[in-house]
């Protein structure tokens, strides 16, 4: 599995940059997971459209979703010069049903509902889906071709319920929206970077990839976090990074 990063901030894009989007490429397929804010740009850097072999949506907030409609485009004009007949699948959650229906788009994508209880089987790799603690209906994703395994946060508060989901994964992926400074009172849908990191620790994951940063928050804060709490290799993220799995 190669994994490149094509966007890691949020809510919004810092000046070049994008939201969250994940390109995962096997000798099978290329698989684009989630499609936020200048992930299309990104993502032509890498593959033609017609080469995607599916899209798998965590869940359907602005900051994930928000270049699908542009992606869809894309298929749209792949289609009309001949470089592409088939229906691109998008596989998401089913609700909210306002955003999951606008993942078809006439014939040229569909929407393909999962849920906890799913296991995907796409471009040789194996999905499997944990619902996290997030305003809305949102899942981290386990994927594994049988020898490593990925797994990604998607969003996710500190209530979520991991139980032995991502345990001693080899490379974890994920999100640590706030430094210790900037964590808001109350409920909340998102962790810090320092909770990210004890969460690492705590499921032994082999190596840790923070990502979904504030482009308000300065990265050496974001590493004093992490760093104080993780053992092990981690990184924070950057567009174009890429791991060999
Ligand atoms: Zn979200
Ligand atoms: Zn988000």
């Amino acid at each position: 599995m190669k994994l490149t990063v094509l966007g890691y901030q949020s809510p919004a894009p810092g000046p070049g940059g994008a939201t969250p989007g994940y390109l995962l490429e096997t000798e099978e397929g290329k698989i684009l997971i989630d499609c936020g804010s200048g992930i299309y740009a990104q993502l032509m850097k890498y593959i033609k459209i017609e080469e995607l072999t599916a899209v798998v949506m965590s869940h359907y907030h602005h900051d994930h979703v928000c270049d699908i409609p542009i992606l869809q485009y894309g298929v749209l004009m792949a289609s009309i010069f001949g470089k592409t007949s088939r229906t691109l699948p998008i596989y998401g959650p089913k609700n909210p049903e306002d955003w999951s229906k606008r993942m078809n788009y006439q014939s040229h994508t569909r929407l393909r509902t999962y849920d906890e209880n799913s296991s995907l089987r796409i471009a040789g790799l194996n999905f499997s889906f944990l619902r996290t603690e997030h305003p809305m209906l949102c899942y981290a994703m386990k994927i594994t071709d049988g020898k490593k395994t990925i797994v990604y946060s998607a969003d996710t508060g500190p209530d979520t319920d991991w139980g032995r989901f991502a345990d001693r994964c080899d490379l974890f992926i994920c999100e640590g929206t706030f430094t210790k400074e900037f964590v808001p009172a109350g409920k909340r849908g998102h962790l810090s970077a320092r909770e990210a990191a004890e969460l690492a620790r705590r499921i032994q994951a082999k190596r840790l990839l923070i990502t979904h940063l504030s482009p308000d928050i300065s990265r050496e804060k974001y590493a004093e976090d992490v760093g104080e709490a993780f053992p092990g290799e981690w990184e924070l993220a950057e567009i174009g990074q890429v791991f060999e799995c």
